[in-house]
């Protein structure tokens, strides 16, 4: 559903395409995939995530990996210096947006006034902005959970949520986005869902009304 939006908008989509080489001697020509075809090109953007500037706290003897390692009381190696936001490397993951910087530093304030608050990861959600398209993402949505899935193709809506171990862990939705928020909470708050489960999938109004 996804891919017709998008293509449908005039955007060529090719999936499970590795790109091998950009083509052109003096200016860009093409992309060239592994599959040894071209896509022809003027300007080729590429999306490569983040990458923290993190000379500095390398200079300092800090360890850095992808950026600068913190524990989860968001303390770097030196116990006496915290990193929280884009540079700060936690558990692996590198945030890009600013909602986990925010929790990052709710933590750190209350940790700095003597409280024994800890920083345990952030659920990432996403909003798709291409016009027309609406897409939210949250959470865990790979493979090994029980998916509840509620389709319409004629009225161009999609949602599938993951329940893993009676609870919400990712969600993903496409057409009406509105719920989005609601199965955020759910699954920040690991919110057990077994009494909701029967109308999980028509979300907080449909609940309410019932
Ligand atoms: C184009 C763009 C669009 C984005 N859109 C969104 C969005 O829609 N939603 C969203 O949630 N996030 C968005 N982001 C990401 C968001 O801006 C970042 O996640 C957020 O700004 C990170 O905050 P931060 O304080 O960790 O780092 P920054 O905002 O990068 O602040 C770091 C500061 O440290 C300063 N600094 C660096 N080195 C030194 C030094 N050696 N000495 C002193 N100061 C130094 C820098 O000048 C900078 O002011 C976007 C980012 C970009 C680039």
């Amino acid at each position: 559903m996804l891919r017709q939006a998008v293509e449908a908008q005039g955007v060529c989509v090719e999936l499970n395409a590795r790109s091998a080489a950009i083509a052109g001697a003096d200016a860009v020509t093409g992309l060239r995939l592994a599959d040894g075809r071209v896509l022809p090109a003027d300007i080729i953007v590429m999306a490569c995530g983040v990458r923290p500037s993190s000379q500095l706290a390398r200079a300092a003897g800090l360890a850095v990996d992808r950026g600068v390692v913190v524990d989860d009381g968001l303390a770097t190696s030196d116990p006496d210096i915290f990193a929280i936001g884009e540079c700060a490397e936690h558990r692996g993951t590198c945030y890009g947006i600013v909602a986990p910087a925010y929790e990052q530093a709710r933590v750190l304030a209350r940790r700095l006034a003597g409280e024994d608050a800890r920083y345990e990861g952030s659920t990432v959600a996403t909003n798709l902005k291409v016009s027309g398209v609406f897409v939210f993402s949250a959470g865990d949505i790979g493979p090994g959970g029980e998916d509840i899935v509620l389709a319409d193709a004629g009225l161009g809506l999609y949602r599938r949520l993951v329940v893993r171990d009676g609870r919400l862990a990712g969600a993903v939705l496409y057409g009406d986005t509105a719920d989005g928020p609601f199965y955020l909470d759910l699954i920040t708050n690991r919110t057990p869902i077994a009494d909701m489960r029967a109308d999980l999938a028509f979300g907080p109004p449909v609940r309410e009304a019932a």
